[in-house]
């Protein structure tokens, strides 16, 4: 018999995506599947989600789920099973998941995310009936503090009397859901749950600490990661709680979806290619320079496709523009975020015409195009759980240029002396998020650049590493397993 385990967030793709947290929940149940994981993922039913189950049957009804009517419903995510909690009072809003249309977060947002956590932790109880019978789960995966008070309510307030153990995945530390002390009173908690061991947290509610402090196991999305957060600048407060967590924390890759990222087989593209057919990608340089309205050269074109955020370090690419212009490079960057960095991108667009183009935005063809056509992409992130594009950039030869941290420090190795002689050499890392940092890795860049051949070699690196989910999946199904036990 397959474990049962119910995977619980605010996001998945296909169906709704802010950031990378969509790209692992979406891959999760395809990835522990072949490790004998039966996953339901569980989202909440935004419009976005509703409108790709206009079938979908009603499993479970809530008459008050935390003051609100509620039902579930039952469809499929890709080929796996999918539950979506029908809310309207709570998800019934069009646009970002979190925010209104001025991006301000949602006042009940603690209310949204607490009614997630605890349909999870009545799901994993047996709430679902099927011909008289509960259908519980083993095991709930909750990621990140949208899901993180499920934990909670199946330790302080479970549906049933078997224990569900649960584990929480910690995909930003820097986004812990804290909220007035005032909601506590409506979460349908026990008054034991208002402690430091529960979710209290500096005298307000913290679910993601919740969550931290009442699952079997915690996990983050990079063993480096895993070891910053027991530091207060990459722990941002909860760093005394992981630390008490001990052995119970641990970090495990990200994988990347390989049937939607393969440069061999990719639509996005003017030209597909293998690490075999390499000198094809010129026809998606040129291509991207079209797009973009940059020069065509044969200089180094740098691409960038992010959040445009301090945490990127998104700040700092305007203050290289000059520098990175003056190694005969180009720059294509997609991204939508602090409207005074894009302001500074943009201004500095205008000085470089031909050499600097910006797109506001998110669009996820682009972002595959870009990978296809750019030589190099920049991730100069000042923390980063694990990072993705650097991921994609990898698989597609568009050698990553990195800060050295989270899981830019686990997947990219860099081209020293060394690496280049024993030729496992994948991209550029940089430490630290400065001008300074950044332009010498620009120049490190440039240069293994003109070098050709070398370049070559590391671009054929870069796309023969394996980061499918083969590894990943197996570390969750044995995680899983080692806690069912
Ligand atoms: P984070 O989740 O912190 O934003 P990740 O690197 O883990 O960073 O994941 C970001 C995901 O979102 C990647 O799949 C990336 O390609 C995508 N992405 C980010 N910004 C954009 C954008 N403007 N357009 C298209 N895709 C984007």
């Amino acid at each position: 018999m397959p474990m049962k385990v119910l995977s619980v967030a605010s996001e998945a793709v296909p169906l709704v995506k802010t950031g990378g947290l969509a790209d692992v929940a979406g891959a999760l149940p395809g990835a522990v599947a072949q490790h004998g994981v039966a996953m339901t993922t569980l989202l909440p039913g935004y419009p976005s989600v509703l409108k790709a189950l206009p079938r979908a049957r009603t499993v479970h009804s809530w008459d008050s789920l935390l003051g609100t009517s509620a039902r579930l419903l039952s469809g499929k995510l890709g080929e796996h099973p999918l539950l979506v909690l029908d809310a309207p009072a709570l998800y019934d809003r069009e646009g970002s998941p979190y925010s209104d249309a001025a991006g301000r977060d949602w006042d009940d947002n603690w209310r949204r995310f607490a009614a997630l956590g605890r349909a999870a932790a009545d799901i994993a109880g047996g709430a679902i009936v099927k011909r008289g019978k509960p259908q519980g789960f083993d095991l709930v995966h909750a990621h990140d503090w949208q899901a993180a008070m499920a934990p909670a309510y199946l330790h302080f307030a479970p549906l049933g009397t078997e224990a569900v153990p649960s584990v929480v995945t910690i995909h930003n530390m820097a986004f812990q859901g804290w909220f007035d002390r005032k909601a506590f009173a409506q979460m349908g908690l026990p008054a034991s749950a208002w402690t430091m061991h529960g979710v209290e947290y500096h005298d307000g509610v913290g679910m993601l600490k919740a969550g931290l402090a009442c699952a079997a196991a915690v996990t983050t999305v990079s063993p480096t990661y895993a070891r910053e957060i027991r530091t207060g600048t990459f722990g941002m407060g909860l760093e005394g709680l992981i630390i008490a967590r001990g052995n119970a924390v641990s970090g495990i890759l990200n994988g990347i979806d390989i049937d939607r990222w393969n440069p061999g087989r990719d639509k996005a593209l003017a030209e597909t290619y293998t690490w075999r057919t390499l000198e094809r990608r010129l026809a998606n340089k040129r291509a991207l320079e079209a797009e973009f309205g940059l020069d065509e050269d044969d200089g180094p074109l740098f691409i960038a496709v992010t959040r445009l955020t301090w945490q990127k370090g998104m700040d700092v690419i305007p203050q290289v523009l000059d520098h990175l212009v003056g190694l005969g490079g180009r720059l294509a960057l997609l991204g939508s975020g602090d409207p005074e960095i894009e302001r500074a991108l943009f201004e500095g667009a205008a000085r470089h015409q031909g050499r600097v183009a910006i797109r506001l935005g998110y669009d996820e063809d682009l972002s595959h195009r870009m990978q296809g056509g750019g030589d190099a992409i920049l991730v100069p992130s000042r923390f980063e759980p694990c990072g993705l594009t650097q991921l994609y950039g990898l698989a597609y030869g568009c050698i990553p240029v990195v800060s050295r941290t989270g899981g830019l420090a686990d997947t990219v190795i860099d081209a020293n002396p060394a690496a280049l002689a024993a030729g496992c050499a994948t991209g550029i890392q940089h430490d630290g998020v400065s001008h300074d940092a950044l332009s010498a890795a620009l120049t490190r860049a440039a240069q293994l650049y003109r070098q050709g051949e070398v370049w070559h070699r590391v671009q054929k690196n870069a796309m023969k590493c394996d980061f499918s989910w083969t590894a990943s999946g197996k570390a969750y199904a044995d995680l899983y397993r080692s806690l069912i036990a």
